[in-house]
């Protein structure tokens, strides 16, 4: 069998164990495409929403595209990226959307149309190659780095923007005046040519198309089998480092249990409850315990340490939750008071009882370090409190270096340092000696996430030149030297530019 051969019969092989897939002939063929591979994209709920939506988008067809699990066979094998349902190579399609979650899935982006054989740079294309929009939860803090590879942006909740824009496209003859058209849309950005007061505007949807949910479900994902659905969007709470807090499209919107219930279909046996703050709905004991007693296995995305009890706690365990997972984000209370995350430490031993009382297994902490003012004191608070909840059931702490985002209150706060970070992460890991589990996230890719979070397009022209020059650590470094990228704070002082930070202007506690 050629290389080709079994490259594409990794495809068939996971299409064929597919429930649900979407297929359908229209003339206007969209490529939905993740710069991320399968597994990944199709654990995304959003992905999912808006594969959804293109595909009932009349006279449109929707097909997947993923970034290939491994790119170098690909490449190696001459194979451009195929779509997920006719293997329709990427570069046939009219539209290539791309949803992008992160900064660092920049690079997938370039990677599918460099094996597309496409440009990647938006001014290298023309009106004959596919359009390319590019949206997904990036787009709520920090698009500017796409500018340069993207015809059009489609920002915030895309539910109803996305029918727009398909509409604009299949009227158009001329696609110089489909982006002189589109670029007046809000919640939509032309390079280039959008005005600069609506330049991120993010949209919101219309209530009456919540909740999201899948379309596919599908064995090969971290989330095996699970049918996702989304009972609440956004968040009522207003943590400074979060792009998802109150401000956000108006906060938390919910979706009633009898609505969420109803659209499971009979054969989902597995379902994840997907949203920024789902123990935050007001009835959402009353949701897993109906689901529970269905006889289906089910998940949380997002407990909050102050909303468990124990039947909640007890519903997680009898859905087939092994492992209660809780963000602290703060080391120690100064600094947690300082972000307004509202937990406090007797919340957190709460979690850790209430786990242990129902049986599961393990507590998971995520926790960041490299927060503004952060002192090595702040840290051995950690090392404590983390001991301490070791000595309830076995803890997994999970540690992110603190990167700001824009459109939050810490917005322009400086990344702490590699160095300042990884000396953090080693006072950690001496202090807890193997009594929990440190899974920390690596230092320097995180300061590369500040400088993509935080630059304009040439962050992303930076990118490019780095993915081009082999995508280590080093390359990086040269390339946001190489094309001066300043971070968004300093850039404000050097050209007077406003943004919503308060930092560093009110302290110690910042005020949202
Ligand atoms: S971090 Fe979580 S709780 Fe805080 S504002 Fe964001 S979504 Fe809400």
């Amino acid at each position: 069998m050629s290389s080709r051969h079994a490259l594409l019969e990794q495809l068939t092989r996971r299409s064929a164990d597919e429930v649900g897939a979407l297929r359908k002939s229209a003339p206007l063929k969209v490529a939905l495409t993740y710069p991320s591979p399968y597994h990944v994209g199709m654990s995304s709920l959003g992905f999912q929403a808006i594969a959804r939506e293109v595909h009932l988008h009349e006279g449109a067809m929707m097909e997947r595209v993923f970034l290939p699990d491994d790119v170098d066979a690909w490449r190696k094998a001459g194979l451009p990226p195929v779509s997920e349902e006719s293997r329709r190579p990427l570069k046939d399609f009219d539209v290539i959307a791309f949803s992008v979650a992160y900064e660092l899935e920049v690079t997938g982006l370039f990677t599918l149309l460099e094996l597309a054989g496409l440009p990647v740079r938006r001014e290298e294309r023309g009106p004959d190659h596919p359009l390319v929009i590019a949206g997904g939860p990036l787009t709520f803090s920090n698009p500017d780095p796409l500018e340069p590879f993207v015809d059009v942006l489609v920002q915030g909740e895309a539910e109803d923007t996305i029918h727009q824009v398909l509409h604009e496209v299949q009227g158009a003859t001329d696609r110089d005046a489909l982006l002189a058209r589109l670029a007046l849309r809000p919640g939509v950005r032309v390079p280039g040519r959008s005005p600069e007061a609506t330049r991120y505007l993010v949209a919101k949807t219309a209530d009456e198309r919540l909740p999201a949910r899948s379309s596919i479900v599908t064995p090969h994902t971290e989330l095996r089998d699970m049918f996702l659905i989304e009972p609440e969007r956004g968040c009522s709470r207003g943590c400074h480092y979060c792009v998802m807090r109150r401000t956000t499209n108006g906060g938390m919107r919910t979706v009633s249990p009898e609505r969420v219930l109803e659209l499971i279909p009979p054969t989902a046996k597995r379902v994840g409850l997907v949203g920024a703050a789902v123990t935050d709905h007001p009835r959402i004991v009353e949701l897993l315990e109906t689901i529970v007693r269905s006889g289906r296995e089910v998940g949380v995305s997002s407990l909050r340490a102050d909303r468990l009890t124990l039947p909640l706690v007890q519903a997680l365990r009898a859905g087939g939750a092994k492992v209660l997972t809780v963000a602290s984000d703060g080391p120690s209370q100064r600094l947690r008071d300082l972000v307004d995350r509202k937990h406090s430490e007797a919340q957190l031993v709460n979690a850790a009882q209430l786990a242990k009382a129902a049986g599961l297994a393990r507590l998971k902490v995520y926790n960041v370090v490299g927060l503004p003012t952060e002192t090595p004191e702040d840290i051995d608070e950690l090392v404590r409190f983390t001991l301490e909840l070791s000595r309830i059931l076995p803890v997994a702490l999970g540690v992110a270096p603190f990167a700001a985002k824009r459109n939050t209150p810490l917005d322009g706060a400086p990344f702490a340092g590699i160095d300042v970070v990884e000396d953090r992460l080693q006072r950690l890991r001496k202090g807890l000696k193997g009594r929990a589990e440190l899974r920390p996230t690596s230092a320097r890719w995180a300061w590369v996430e500040y400088m993509l979070a935080q630059c304009g397009p040439e962050g992303g022209l930076a990118a490019y030149e780095a993915h081009r020059n082999g995508g280590s650590f080093a390359a990086w470094r040269r390339a946001f030297e190489a094309t001066g990228c300043v971070p968004f704070e300093a850039r404000r002082t050097v050209d007077g530019r406003r943004t919503a930070s308060v930092w560093p202007t009110v302290g110690p506690r910042l005020t949202a």
